[in-house]
């Protein structure tokens, strides 16, 4: 029995709610649901309704915000909350992805508080860690990692460990063409794993690998058995594009 995958597709500031609802519907008539399949979508937060509402009930396929605050509600003017989320149709939500540490000066500390947040929402935090080029250079991928996840670890209360997903996302890999190697992506996997266990959390935490994840690499990657699925963000940007790389190793 080949171990259940999560193909997650962040779309980022692309697709708004009519070219959110076309991709879903021409995407839903070109594939079917796989078993041990699961199929991730973040749409931006204006399009996580229609999304939803043209997902329908296709049981394969959950739709997840790419970004929440870590209060549910009050004077923050442009933020969307987990429950607001989960109002508009979500499951999951994108936690700490890089774009939002580095481009909007998201620390630690917040990343943390937004993974209780959606947990309190009912929501699944898939929680993103990655190191820049400068610190794998200067051999501090471990470090960075360790200390991206330690956070989360200390504010979530130990009865949602086992609901928490994690995303390895090199830095200098997203958006760049040039994705990790199978091999450095387990080992951080690995990593991720042994800390987590560390903290004598039972059972595989879920943990997907995302930068540069294309049709052409997606396999070699997926064949290393500590990935548990793939988070791509260019690559999911068509319908067509996406059904291909999903489909992908799914037997005819
Ligand atoms: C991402 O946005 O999470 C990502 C991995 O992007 P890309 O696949 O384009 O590198």
């Amino acid at each position: 029995m080949p171990r259940p995958l999560i193909y997650a597709a962040n779309w980022k500031m692309n697709h708004g709610p009519d070219a959110a609802r076309e991709f879903i519907e021409r995407f839903l008539a070109v594939t079917a649901p796989a078993p041990d399949r699961s199929l991730w979508f973040f749409p931006p937060s204006i399009s996580l309704a229609p999304v939803s509402r043209a997902v329908g009930s296709r049981p394969d396929i959950l739709i997840g915000a790419q970004n929440v605050h870590w209060e549910p509600k009050g004077a923050f003017t442009g933020e969307t909350s987990a429950p607001m989320a989960q109002e508009a149709g979500a499951r999951v939500v994108l936690i700490g992805h890089s774009e939002r540490r580095h481009l909007f000066g998201e620390t630690d500390d917040q990343v943390a508080r937004k993974a209780v947040t959606t947990l309190r929402a009912g929501l699944v935090p898939l929680v993103c860690l990655g190191e820049t080029l400068a610190e794998r250079e200067g051999g501090r991928t471990e470090q960075v990692i360790v200390r991206q996840l330690e956070p989360v670890l200390d504010k979530v209360p130990a009865a949602d460990w086992a609901r928490l997903v994690v995303a390895y996302e090199p830095v200098w890999a997203i958006g760049t063409g040039r994705n990790a190697s199978p091999d450095d992506a387990a080992q951080v996997h690995e990593l991720i794993r042994f800390a987590v266990g560390r903290r004598g959390i039972s059972g595989r935490v879920p943990v997907l690998y995302g930068g540069s994840v294309n049709a052409g690499n997606v396999l070699a990657l997926l064949a290393r058995p500590e990935l548990d699925g793939v988070l791509v963000g260019g690559a999911s940007l068509d319908p067509d594009g996406w059904a291909e790389l999903v489909g992908l190793g799914m037997a005819p």
